[in-house]
Formats: C-alpha cells, structure tokens, sequence
C-alpha cells in the first residue's frame, strides 16, 4: 500500500521540495529564468489556453512519443482542443493523488465508490477509477448507465461515497430515495455552498468539493477533507497562485483572483503559471484536520462566465435559499434581457408566488431585475455531462 498522505510537514519544508521541484519542470520545459527562490516564480511568462490551442496537438509534450503512456483531451467545444499527454509515470503520481484524496475525504479500502464522472476524452472518470482503487476501495464505473439504473445500483450495492458532477447529483436527489451514501465528492462544475447542503439535505450525505483541470492533470489538485472547508492544495505536485485578472499581480491570502497553476512533477506536459481562468482564493491557515496544505475556497466561475461582473454562482445562491426552488436551472442572457429558468421542487409549490420571491430576493440581493420562468417539474433540459448552467440566447 502507497503512502497517501502529506506528513503533515513544515510549509518551509515544503517550499524547499517546491523549489528543488520548479527548478527541474523549468529546466524540463526549457525556461532560462534562474529562479533562487519561489518568489521569483513571477518573473517567468504566464502560459495561457490560446499557448496550449497553438501547440495542437502534440507540441507541448516534453517527451519523445513513445514515451507517452496515454492522451486525453478536452472537449473542444469553445474552440481546437488541447491535447494533454501523460507519461507512465505521471498516471502513477495521478493514482496516487487521487488515493490521498478521496483518503482525506474519509474513502478507505473497501468501501464502494459509485464513480459516475465519464469516462473517455476528458479525464474525470480515470482520476477518480485509479485513485479509488489505489486505495484499495471497490469501485463501480457507473458513468454512462441511466439515471435510474444507477439509482438502483447505489441502493443495491450499498455505495458509501458517490463521486460525479454536483448537477448530476442534483438528479439524482429526484430518483434515489434511501441509500447508504455518506460522502459525495462533486466536481468538474463550479457549485456553491447553498447547493451542497440542498444536496446534502438530499441525499444524505456530506457533500466535499474536488478541483481540477485536464490541462493540468485532471481531478488531483485540490480536494476537500472531511471537515469540507476547502480544498487542501497538493502542493508537493502543484504551486499554485492567485493573481489580480487586470494587474496579473500576485494576491494575498484569502483575496479574490484568478488562479495559476504551475505543475512541479508532470513528465509528458509541465506547465508553468497556467492561467485557469477560475477565479477563487487561498487561504495558508491550517486546516483542523492537521493538514498544513494551502486551501482553495470553493470557485466564484470562470472569468469567461461573467455577466457584466457578475456570476453564475451569485444567482445560484440567492436562487437555490428559496426552499420552492428545484436544483435544475438556467440562465438564459438575452440582448437586452437576463432570463432565470427554474423549477419548483415538486407540484405543490404555487409557480408564480415563487416566481415573485426568486425575482425580489434577486432584485434585493444582487440589485438583478431577471424574468423568472417557472417551469413545470422536470422539464428543464439535463445533461449527463456537464451541466449547461449559461445559454446565450
Ligand atoms: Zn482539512
């Protein structure tokens, strides 16, 4: 059995690995900049998306071809993919901080894990299959089956821990009904802490929050313990940033910016301040679990996602406090016009008394004058991938 957690070392320990680390994914990735200490980190370039898209597809990589154990890519659908290659090793460092998670989440060998995070191009489902098993847990590849065949399979099978997408969760709080669920680690979406407890009042469960990007590594980067009060950062294998979006200045701890990423051990793609667009914050503080890692506060959006400065994320916690709301929604932005698209949670709620709440909490709250839709239960559109939280109309 791997060892699959920090020894809780020093954070000047811990610089001192970063540092001996950044210096070799500089060298890996052939930046002259001497770096004597990781602060000066901020003179090295930032690396962006469009870097990633102009190398497609395989000018990134660091290795020879025959050195790459697998490639996964991203979806392509707001523009050229990116294709991101992992050596044999760096599937083995991913297991591996995959098996720290989901152990600090309180998975442990045996215990089933209903994985229903896809798998395929994009990296969700293998994180989380090879961490699990890593581990020494029992996991059962759900993704892809229907809704109410995997309904069916956590109540047979008596899932502990269910690890999929928090709009997926949200439909399957419809059909589920009594389990033995006790964790769900939902990811891949931006989610807020109003919608975790609506979930976790939902499905019984302690709703943690994981972090990660394919370009990156996939799901590993950050994940919540067990206590859920942010995302402890991998540090031994991630330095990460938070920077002014304008300025690009570094932040302190705790203020809002975009967070940078740079990869201390990846073989087949380092990156160096990957600019992830996520907008979030850090906090150094100790954790009350005795983790000394950086923790990531849950995601505000993408800086892409915003609506004239404000964020999907915002509208969901105001929407989802009114106890009539459905977990589905959408937010349709118009020419001139923004449109909240909800659903009452079953067909007791009066849809157009809800309606009038949503719409003057909205108005009192974020000073937003939306229409409101109610639609009838279930008839929102739901996707089995990522949910579509944001249409232009
Ligand atoms: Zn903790």
């Amino acid at each position: 059995m791997p060892t699959t957690t920090i020894e809780a070392p020093l954070r000047s320990a811990l610089h001192e690995l970063q540092l001996r680390r950044l210096r070799t994914a500089l060298a890996r990735r052939e930046v002259a900049v001497p770096v004597e200490t990781l602060a000066d980190l901020r003179r090295v370039p930032f690396t962006t998306k469009d870097d990633l898209r102009a190398q497609y597809p395989l000018g990134m990589m660091t290795v020879p071809t025959d050195e790459l154990a697998r490639l996964h890519s991203s979806s392509g659908t707001s523009g050229r993919p990116t294709i991101v290659g992992h050596t044999y090793r760096d599937l083995e460092i991913w297991a591996d901080l995959m098996a720290r998670s989901l152990e600090a989440a309180g998975v442990r060998p045996g215990t089933i894990v209903h994985n229903a995070y896809p798998y395929g191009l994009t990296t969700g489902g293998f994180g989380f299959q090879q961490g699990a098993e890593r581990l020494g847990a029992t996991v059962v590849p759900a993704a892809g089956a229907p809704l109410e065949v995997q309904a069916a399979l956590i109540r047979d099978l008596g899932a502990q821990v269910l690890c999929c997408s928090p709009s997926f969760a949200a439909q399957l709080a419809d059909v589920l009904g009594d389990s033995a669920l006790e964790i769900g680690l939902f990811g891949g979406e931006m989610w807020t802490p109003r919608l975790g407890r609506r979930l976790e009042a939902a499905l019984g469960l302690k709703a943690l929050n994981t972090y990660g990007l394919s370009e990156v590594i996939g799901p590993g980067v950050a994940s919540e313990c067990h206590l859920g009060c942010g995302m402890h950062v991998n540090e031994d294998h991630f330095l990460v940033e938070v920077v002014d979006p304008a300025t690009l200045e570094p932040l302190g701890d705790d203020a809002l910016g975009e967070l940078v990423i740079t990869t201390l051990t990846r073989e087949a793609m380092p990156l160096i301040r990957y600019r992830t667009g996520d907008l979030t914050s850090l906090t150094t503080q100790p954790c009350a679990c005795g983790r000394v890692t950086a923790r990531l506060h849950s995601l505000l959006g993408r800086r892409a996602d915003s609506l004239g400065g404000l964020f999907p994320s915002q509208i969901e916690e105001v929407l989802l406090a009114e106890p009539g709301a459905g977990l589905t929604y959408q937010i349709v932005v118009g020419p001139s016009q923004l449109e909240l698209r909800c659903e009452p949670v079953d067909r007791s709620v009066d849809p157009s008394a809800l309606a009038d709440r949503i719409a003057a909490a909205l108005r009192k709250q974020l000073g937003l004058d939306p229409v409101v839709f109610v639609a009838p239960p279930g008839s929102l559109p739901r996707s089995p991938g990522k949910a579509v939280r944001v249409v232009h109309a």
